[in-house]
């Protein structure tokens, strides 16, 4: 079951990504990493990855 989560960081895209190994995910520092979508768009990278 994916989990939706996003980046609370200005650093980061406001996008909000349901693949644990998106490569943009991966990036987000954990302590920006929020659970949920926030409303925001599905990243772009997530529908490439395939889990
Ligand atoms: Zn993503």
């Amino acid at each position: 079951m994916a989990t939706a989560y996003y980046s609370i960081s200005s650093e980061d895209r406001e996008v909000h990504h349901n693949k644990t190994n998106c490569p943009d995910g991966k990036r987000i520092k954990p302590e920006n990493r929020r659970y949920g979508t926030d409303g925001r768009p599905l990243c772009k990278e997530c529908p490439k990855v395939s889990y």
